[in-house]
């Protein structure tokens, strides 16, 4: 026997959740499948246990993706604002950390809990555990079979999401159903992610594991400014997680260690104020000691603040200004936040997500091939990408 409803959603993440709430309030019967025990789960986990839900500083050009454009319609139809306006009206404690950033003040699963009572009130049917084994499309709507029966509808929303955390549940699942509807998925990398360093790069730096500082990355014309953290394997830090999104095995990629101020100034003033005091002790009282020492054994020669040339301190500071940073790979999916490519969206219509090639077929949150800077940007797409679809269908 085949059930029916009018939209059939795959994937109870942020975006799977929202499009339900949206087309349930719209009196769609809607179903949605997860294949985990529960929904949310990656929301359960974001923002360290508290879900840093949105950004009040979103703009388009906080996204990565091949089409730049793709993300604005829907993102002007759903601001920070409405979703704000949700957790409000749960009675949820929430403030903003920084540059916009909002997070729960106790838990993030206030924030899941509010999407399933918003489900609940709209008559959105979630079937967790459920696997699906089959989709067929025909007779203008689809068919779901799983391990819990076979099911029909009239729209299909994919919103699988991407391949990081494969123990949340993550699958390539919505990219090989995208391939069998005629769909391109550009290729998908791992992003918001720890580089790791190698070799005598690796070696330099492991056991200063612990150290951490203000830095301004840069690669690829991109600069964010941040903590980085130096850690067993390499570096981490929202510093880096920002700018690996923007960096690709052999791409050049630069440390600023001393972005407030100028470098060569604050060593002239050390000079003029501290002839004899040597090099390595004037850096470790401006950077961490324990990175300034290493910094003087390897890359710069200690001696009294006098005895260097102005074109010597010029040089140290631009070394500081400019440090490269040989970076050997990422983690990989393994802890990264996001994954970068997938559906194209050039397949796709941007104010409802509904694909060109499918009539009643849509794609969804980080599937598709919009992805967000570190900060509430990826849950603000997937609320937005959700709402934009759920408004459609
Ligand atoms: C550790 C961590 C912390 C993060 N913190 C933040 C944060 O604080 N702020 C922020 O904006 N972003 C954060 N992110 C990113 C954010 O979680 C994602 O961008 C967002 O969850 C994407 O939403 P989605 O609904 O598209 O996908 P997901 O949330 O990944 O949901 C996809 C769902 O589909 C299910 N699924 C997969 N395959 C199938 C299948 N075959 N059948 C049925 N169901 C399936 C999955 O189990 C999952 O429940 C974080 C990510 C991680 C990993």
């Amino acid at each position: 026997m085949t059930e029916n409803f009018d939209v059939i959603i795959i994937g109870g993440g942020a975006a799977g959740l929202m499009c339900a709430i949206t087309a349930g309030q719209r009196g769609r019967r809607v179903l949605l499948i997860e294949h985990a025990n529960r929904v949310g789960k990656k929301i359960l986990m974001s923002g360290g246990g508290r879900c840093n839900f949105t950004n009040l500083g979103v703009t388009p050009g906080n996204y990565l993706s091949a089409n730049p454009h793709f993300c604005k319609s829907a993102l002007a139809r759903y601001k920070p604002a409405d979703f704000i306006a949700m957790v409000e009206r749960h009675g949820i404690a929430y403030h903003e950390k920084e540059l916009g950033q909002m997070f729960c003040d106790d838990s993030s699963k206030q924030i899941v809990s509010m999407l399933l009572d918003e489900c609940a009130a709209a008559n959105v049917r979630i079937e967790t555990s459920c696997t699906i084994t089959r989709v067929k499309s025909g007779d203008g709507g689809f068919r779901i079979e799983t391990a819990l029966g076979t099911f029909a509808a009239a729209a299909l929303v994919v919103a699988s999401g991407g391949l990081s955390i494969p123990s949340m549940g993550a699958s390539g699942f919505g990219y090989e159903l995208a391939r069998q509807f005629g769909h391109h998925v550009l290729p998908t990398r791992a992003g918001l992610v720890p580089l790791t360093l190698s070799g005598k790069h690796h070696e330099r730096l492991q056991d200063l594991s612990g150290v951490a500082l203000t830095v301004e990355s840069q690669c690829n014309g991109e600069t964010f400014r941040a903590g980085l953290l130096i850690t067993h394997r390499g570096v981490s830090g929202p510093a880096i997680l920002q700018i690996s999104s923007y960096w690709n095995p052999g791409d050049d990629l630069r440390l600023n260690l001393l972005p407030d101020g100028d470098a060569l100034a604050r060593l002239r003033e050390q000079q003029a104020e501290r002839p004899l005091a040597e090099l390595k002790n004037v850096l470790a009282d401006i950077l961490p000691r324990r990175l300034a020492l290493r910094f003087c054994e390897i890359w710069l020669t200690s001696k009294p603040m006098r005895q260097y040339r102005d074109n010597e301190l010029q040089q140290i500071a631009s070394q500081l200004e400019n440090w490269p940073l040989v970076a050997s790979g990422t983690e990989g999916y393994r802890t990264a936040e996001v994954t970068l490519g997938g559906v194209d969206t050039e397949e796709l219509s941007s104010s409802s997500m509904q694909s060109r090639l499918v009539a009643g077929l849509y794609f969804i949150g980080e599937v598709v091939d919009v992805t967000g800077h570190l900060g509430g940007y990826n849950f603000q797409w997937a609320w937005a990408s959700g709402h934009a679809a759920g408004s459609a269908i």
